[in-house]
């Protein structure tokens, strides 16, 4: 039997990184609705304390490091599939807002609800609803599938709406003639694409109604700005998107690069980045974070260039100063899970 010699592996030596700077954008990472889903999650599984599952309709915000923190200690996603969740138990609605049909649902099987609709998403809900009962169609660009979108049109009968992606060919699109037509939006859209595919409505069909409003919410239009005064004004060489891959808003600022043909990658953890990105060539790197991207989370990815040893790290001031934005708490719902436990 030959005895175990042992042989130390031979160093791997890595490329080293062709960085110079990493600029960070000032306007990025959590929005006020994000903030305030994570932490109602977060006082709702401090009272329930491992007690019994809490469910949720979808990820309470789209970013899967926070989600995973989320479901170690309990929270379990159901992807709308209502098989998975018994009669009774605790359900969140998550930031992206829901349909009416599962508020009926809750209702029928005993949910006990806990409503994180972001409030700027629960506005677009009531202005459509409105719109509707004005005896008006509704136009909504949005993407499909999304949970903002489901939870919109839901509001809608099917024949008082049309859903329309940006890049729907509006040359082909056909709308009701007698009916006033009126244009809403997802809330996480780019803010170019709308105004282009708004401005493509009002060629086709003269009189049709944009409301002055934006849909686009202030987190997702802040952030769009300050990635294109990356690109734009401080000339990266890479645009680094800290946020998940079914994060639209992340998504949309990963694509102001790409449109240009600047390289770009979406990453939600460190482990995500490819080192080859960052050892041919690439001197400056633009680094932003999505809506739902915790600063926590941003940093352990900035800390990829830092181990690198690339100093300076520069963080711009924000493009648009953004309010302290702090959106209220499900304060009724999570005063109805206190009284679920004192009754047990
Ligand atoms: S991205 Fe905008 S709409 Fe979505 S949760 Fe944040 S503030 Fe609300």
């Amino acid at each position: 039997m030959n005895p175990e010699v042992y042989r130390p592996k031979p160093e791997t030596k890595l490329t080293p990184f062709t960085v110079k700077e990493v600029l960070v954008a000032g306007n990025r990472g959590p929005c006020g609705g994000v903030n305030m889903a994570i932490e109602a999650a977060n006082q709702v599984l401090d009272i329930v304390d491992g007690r019994e599952p809490v469910y949720s309709n979808w990820d309470i915000v789209n970013n899967n490091p926070v989600m995973n923190r989320l479901n170690s200690r309990g929270l379990v996603s159901v992807r709308n599939n209502w098989d998975l969740v018994p009669d009774n138990s605790i359900v969140f609605f998550s930031a992206h807002g829901v349909p009416p049909d599962y508020h009926k649902i809750a209702a029928e099987k005993g949910f006990l609800t806990i409503d994180v609709t972001c409030q700027l998403v629960t506005v677009v809900h009531t202005r459509v609803k409105n719109t509707q009962a004005q005896g008006k169609h509704i136009v909504y660009i949005g993407k499909d599938g999304h949970p903002e979108t489901v939870g919109v049109l839901g509001e809608l009968d099917e024949k008082n709406r049309t859903f329309i992606e940006p890049d729907t060919d509006i040359n082909t699109l056909v709308l009701p003639r007698d009916k006033e037509i009126v244009v809403y939006s997802q809330t996480t859209l780019a803010t170019d694409e709308v105004k282009d595919t708004q401005q493509k409505l009002q060629d086709k069909f003269p009189g049709i109604i944009i409301p002055n409003r934006n849909d686009i919410c202030y987190a997702t239009d802040n952030r769009q700005l300050a990635a294109e005064d990356l690109l734009d004004n401080h000339t990266v060489d890479f645009l680094l998107v800290a946020g998940s891959s079914h994060s639209h808003n992340s998504e949309e600022l990963r694509k102001k690069a790409e449109k240009k043909g600047i390289p770009s990658a979406l990453v939600d953890k460190p482990e995500d980045v490819q080192r080859e990105w960052f050892t041919k060539g690439v001197e400056k790197v633009g680094a932003t974070a999505g809506a739902s991207e915790l600063e926590e989370d941003f940093q352990k990815i900035l800390d990829i260039f830092r181990n690198e040893g690339i100093d300076p790290v520069v963080y711009l001031p924000q493009i648009v100063p953004e309010k302290d934005m702090t959106f209220k708490l499900p304060q009724g719902d999570i005063i109805a899970l206190k009284e679920r436990y004192k009754t047990l």
